[in-house]
């Protein structure tokens, strides 16, 4: 989503960045040295695409709201594969936020599909739902002329 507002007033939307929790679930925070930029205090872990390029997250990193630290990873590395980091950037930039999301879920799910399928990609998916459709009207029709 977008980035939390300072805004002192919202009780409802806490942002989920800055808070800390007490005795919640043990968390995997590695300190991470040289993380004294900035007085926005971040909690240091990479987003899921910063993690897998092996770069520092920045604030405002464009892939940050759509990749996770923990299932994100595994999901930028099919969408770098198979587009490219920095096309998936350059595009993301392009978008206003709102669409930002769905972009990602998309894209997201035609590299996976691409790298199961390199030749269809989702394709294959849409021919087999197709195909699915057309079974069941069948079926439908068989059972109506009963
Ligand atoms: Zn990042």
């Amino acid at each position: 989503m977008a980035e939390p507002n300072t805004n002192t007033n919202s009780l409802n939307d806490q942002p989920k960045g800055t808070r800390k929790r007490i005795g919640g679930p043990t968390e995997s925070t590695p300190p991470e040295p040289g993380s004294g930029s900035g007085s926005g205090s971040t909690s240091g872990v990479p987003c899921g695409a910063c993690k897998f390029l092996r770069r520092r997250c920045v604030d405002g990193c464009i892939f940050a709201p759509h990749f996770s630290p923990e299932q994100g990873t595994a999901l930028f590395a099919a969408v770098h594969k198979v587009f490219g980091a920095s096309n998936v950037s350059k595009l993301l930039m392009q978008l206003p936020l709102h669409l930002r999301r769905h972009a990602v879920e998309t894209i997201s799910y035609e590299a996976q599909a691409r790298l199961s399928d390199p030749v269809c990609g989702c394709v294959s998916i849409i021919i087999a739902l197709q195909q699915q459709v057309q079974s069941s009207k069948f079926q439908s029709k068989i059972v109506s002329e009963i």
